[in-house]
């Protein structure tokens, strides 16, 4: 309940991360400013709208709703008051360029049927591999996904865990140890690209994702992700917080071992704690003129984006609402996508086609869609996305119309895109990387930048570049693990 703490904090950049916990430190009564960059807040689920479409920027697959239902009931609220959560079903529609179309459901008998269709020996081999998403899940989301790893014996504690569950190897690796057909395989593995992972390098662990999303289901916030976001703002406010939009941060002052203010519009603001939502490297460089920053321009990066938003006339109710549309490679396409050389002619797509579920995103008998292709960061390949933008744009759209969607270029009522070059300039992310510091087992955990800073005691993080990492789900946890060191021990 909110009771006045007397304390105040500000929180830097309102993403999904800087939100939840703007909203958890403004329950608990410390006076909360949240100042965010761009017009509007949301982060990556920002929201276009062009021409009576509605875009959701970035995150549309909803997993774990409970993580969110408990920043209502912080203060006797009920989510459902501001945000109605739809199901998805089927989860995820999987198609590869050789006609198999699989269904990633939550109904056991339907994916067994489809398991068995493809290869009848593999039908047992999943089921491993779920008791293995289910024993991850457990130890990795439900024990240590909202607690901080601050301390290095934090990690050792958890090391026995992690040697069982044999964290050192990659999700493909685990999965291929169970599934023997390719496209399986796939199917089983390529969740990690959805948090920004390479799936033939990211931990074991984050095969946690399937059992997280057999158990808690793939949900779409009605009126798209900007609802929630929406959401969360109002419960925010109506808590008393306040949020300044379009006011970036210059510079956060410190003083010995405390960060004593920020500066932003020119002015000073002092603060008893200071939050950072923006990405890591940012923060240290640009914000705190910290050589640390450095170091952490130099860890991986997860990969980049690059979206586009389009309206259609016409509706399309042969597709499914979340669809992953896998080109002719796999790990060949992913080896370039993380490593180069160069910007690969192939791309694997996910296809964001919500006006199947909801009516409310495109004027009367329209449809709106977004569809994205992991590429390279700026880092690993530079292309002049100015330049050659539209082009690739249009052979994405061109390729789209030819396999998936008959008559999407006659049908096109409004189109926009968001190239890594929008990444770095727009959400100031290092090197346009569309989910910061890549989560492999040497960069999670004790290894990814602290939830509180090791030297200003007074300084915290928050979201995708701290633990547990990118995601809906991660960086909310990650809001719960920064705001139990801030409540738990304040400035
Ligand atoms: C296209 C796309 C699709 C995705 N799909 C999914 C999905 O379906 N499901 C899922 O769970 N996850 C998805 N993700 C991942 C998920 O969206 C992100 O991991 C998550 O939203 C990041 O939240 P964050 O808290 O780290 O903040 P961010 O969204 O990174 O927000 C940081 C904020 O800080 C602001 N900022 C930066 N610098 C400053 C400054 N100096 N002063 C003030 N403000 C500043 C920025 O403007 C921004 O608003 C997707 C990501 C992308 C890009």
């Amino acid at each position: 309940m909110n009771m006045e703490s007397g304390k105040t904090a500000a929180v830097i950049g309102a993403g999904l991360g800087g939100l939840a916990l703007a909203i958890r430190l403004q329950s608990a009564g410390v006076r909360t400013v949240l100042w965010e960059k761009r017009d509007k807040p949301g982060g990556r689920a920002y929201v276009y709208q062009d021409e009576g479409f509605t875009f959701d920027a970035g995150p549309t697959v909803i997993t774990d709703p409970e993580c969110l239902r408990k920043l209502w009931r912080l203060s006797g609220r009920d989510m459902a008051d501001d945000v109605t959560l739809l199901p998805v079903d089927p989860f995820y529609r999987l198609c590869w360029e050789d006609g198999t179309v699989f269904d990633y459901a939550d109904d056991a008998e339907a994916l067994a049927r489809q398991i068995r269709a493809i290869n009848p020996a593999d039908v047992a081999g999943y089921d491993r591999f779920l008791a293995y998403s289910r024993d991850v899940y457990r130890e990795g989301y439900e024990k240590l996904g909202a607690v901080p790893f601050l301390h290095f014996s934090d990690m050792i504690r958890a090391a026995p865990q992690l040697a069982r569950l044999q964290a050192w190897r990659s999700v493909y690796s685990m999965v291929a140890r169970h599934i023997r057909d390719e496209r399986l395989r796939q199917a089983f593995s390529f969740h990690t690209l959805l948090v920004g992972g390479n799936p033939f390098s990211t931990s074991s662990i984050y095969a946690l994702i399937h059992a997280l999303e057999r158990k808690g289901g793939v949900w779409f916030a009605k009126g798209g992700t900007g609802a929630l976001v929406a959401g969360m703002v109002r419960l925010f406010t109506e808590l008393g917080g306040q949020i300044r939009l379009n006011t970036p941060v210059e510079r956060i002052e410190s003083e010995g071992n405390r960060v004593t203010a920020l500066h932003a519009g020119g002015e000073r603001h002092p603060y008893d704690m200071v939050a950072s939502n923006a990405d890591v490297v940012h923060t240290y460089r640009a914000l705190l003129g910290d050589k640390r920053g450095d170091r952490l321009a130099s860890r991986r990066h997860s990969m980049s984006l690059f979206v586009i938003y389009f309206g259609l006339r016409g509706l399309r109710p042969e597709l499914r609402h979340h669809m992953v549309l896998f080109g002719p490679r796999y790990k060949g396409l992913i080896d370039q996508i993380f490593s180069g050389p160069g910007l690969a002619d192939d791309f694997s797509l996910y296809l964001h086609a919500p006006s199947v579920t909801d009516d409310s995103l495109a004027p009367e008998g329209c449809s709106a869609y977004y569809v994205l292709a992991p590429v390279p960061h700026l880092g690993t390949a530079d292309p002049d996305w100015d330049r050659m933008a539209v082009a690739y744009r249009d052979r994405i759209l061109d390729y789209l119309d030819a396999r998936y969607i008959p008559g999407l270029r006659r049908d096109l009522v409004t189109v926009r895109h968001f190239s890594p070059l929008d990444f770095r300039s727009e959400l100031n992310a290092h090197l346009g990387s569309a989910f910061s510091i890549e989560p492999i087992l040497t960069q999670s955990a004790w290894f990814r930048p602290h939830n509180r800073d090791d030297r200003f005691g007074n300084l915290y993080v928050v979201g995708a570049g701290t633990h547990p990492g990118a995601g809906i789900p991660g960086v909310v946890g990650s809001a719960e693990a920064t705001a139990s060191l801030m409540l738990g021990n304040p400035a």
